[in-house]
């Protein structure tokens, strides 16, 4: 390969030079540019005030990514390596140059052995490659040294329309997490799913072609209705305009792939806004909204803390309904309150997010949240101890009772 000429934002002339270097050393014939990094700068020609943003940059190379990586990290100052990471089940390898993260991937096509599962991955060349992808607009190769464009799909053609197309019929049942990718791209890009892509959605909802049903164990889920949907969704909620991008899943109906609860929660909207307004975590936000969200949030498999957390809301959900407790605590005092809620240790976060879900008795629920858990009495522990108090359980409940009678006398409302 010959020094380049070509040029893409934030890729220094030095590098690509470099790269091609290593690509004629790890014997690469070719070497490109693909995915959203290739989609963005086309975006950006096409209408400058668009930013081209490059979090990262994806390549796909013909012939082994390890050896081209290795052979790419020799040409460099160690010190100009912030990572490199090899995943040698996919021949894939994650690389941060002068900051600059790359993401290098040998051009390979997909067998699903059954739909939703990992598939089985085989070499082949790059035309192959942009075959197994998301959407058009993500199949456009950029190839190195020149820069020609290589739009096999007419993916600059739903650019221009803002539309998102599958690659083929089989794209959801395949890998179901593309549409909650596509919900991404809607959101942050203002693309819309083109008819195509929505009559697939809808088709392989109701043939649900996966061996795995909601309501089957969680954890028999196939890794593209599990794990790899629970990364897809942290990702919408961390990088995206996440309202839109859960309005589109909802409008789409894809929000049934979670579980049908969902699809018909229009209160989920209120929900999450209010529950990242208080700091809580966003997925059991999501979930508790869910027709079995303890099942739900164990086939994504959620931090175990998030799990526990759902389940302390569920609890305290029951508790309010019990015949004894649910048209009486509508009378209690704060200090009643005080005494339920902690008495059964659920803990802040778990109120709160119940106080989210929009019980009814949220108001309740947020004052002791935000209020009257910070109430402390007029005497400190310490003080007490100076006129004899011993530290321990009996002092604990001295305080407590010190901060009743304070919350009782001050009219605590
Ligand atoms: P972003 O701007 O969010 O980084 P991206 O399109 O670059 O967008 P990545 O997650 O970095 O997204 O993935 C890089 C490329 O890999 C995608 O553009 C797409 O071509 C392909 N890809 C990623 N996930 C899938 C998937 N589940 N199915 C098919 N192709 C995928
Ligand atoms: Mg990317």
């Amino acid at each position: 390969m010959k020094n380049s000429e070509f040029r893409f934002p934030g890729l220094s002339k030095e590098l690509i030079d470099l790269m091609q270097k290593a690509a004629c050393k790890a014997k690469i014939h070719r070497l490109a540019l693909v995915g959203g990094a290739v989609r963005d700068w086309l975006i950006h020609q096409e209408d400058p005030n668009r930013i081209a943003n490059t979090p990262d940059l994806d390549f796909v190379v013909q012939g082994s990514a390890t050896a081209f990586a290795e052979a790419l990290v020799q040409e460099l100052l160690p010190e100009r390596i912030q990572t490199y990471r090899l995943h040698s089940s996919f021949d894939t390898v994650e690389l941060q140059i002068d900051g600059l993260k790359i993401d290098l991937a040998t051009a390979r096509k997909e067998e699903y052995k059954s739909p939703g599962e990992n598939p089985r991955v085989f070499e082949t060349e790059l035309e192959k490659d942009l075959e197994r992808r998301d959407f058009t607009i993500n199949a456009i190769a950029v190839e190195l040294p020149k820069g020609n464009i290589l739009d096999l799909h007419q993916g600059q053609r739903a650019l221009l329309s803002k539309e998102l197309f599958f690659l083929h019929s089989k794209s959801i049942a395949e890998d179901p997490t593309r549409i909650y990718r596509g919900a991404r791209y809607a959101a942050r890009l203002g693309f819309r799913l083109s008819s195509e892509a929505f009559e697939q959605l809808n088709s392989t909802l109701v043939t649900w072609p996966w061996s795995w049903k909601i309501g089957n164990p969680p954890e028999f889920a196939p890794p593209a209705l599990s794990t790899r949907l629970r990364k897809e969704l942290e990702l919408l909620f961390k990088n995206e305009p996440w309202n839109l991008s859960i309005k589109y899943l909802q409008e789409w109906g894809a929000l049934r792939l979670l579980d049908e609860g969902l699809q018909s929660d229009y209160s989920c909207l209120r929900r999450l806004h209010w529950s990242i307004r208080l700091g809580l975590p966003t997925l059991p936000a999501l979930i508790i909204g869910a027709s079995n969200p303890l099942s739900l949030a164990a086939r994504l498999q959620l931090p175990q803390s998030q799990q526990n957390l759902l389940s302390q809301s569920l609890d305290l959900e029951s508790f309010l309904l019990k015949s004894e407790v649910e048209h009486d605590c509508l009378n209690w005092s704060p200090v009643r309150w005080c005494q339920e809620l902690e008495d059964q240790k659920w803990s802040p976060e778990a109120v709160a997010l119940l106080a989210c879900k929009g019980h009814k008795v949220w108001h309740y629920l947020i004052r002791w949240w935000g209020r009257w858990r910070h109430i402390r009495p007029s005497v400190s522990a310490s003080e007490l101890i100076k006129k004899g108090w011993e530290p321990g359980p009996k002092l604990g409940k001295e305080i407590q009772r010190l901060r009743w009678d304070y919350m009782e006398k001050e009219k605590i409302k």
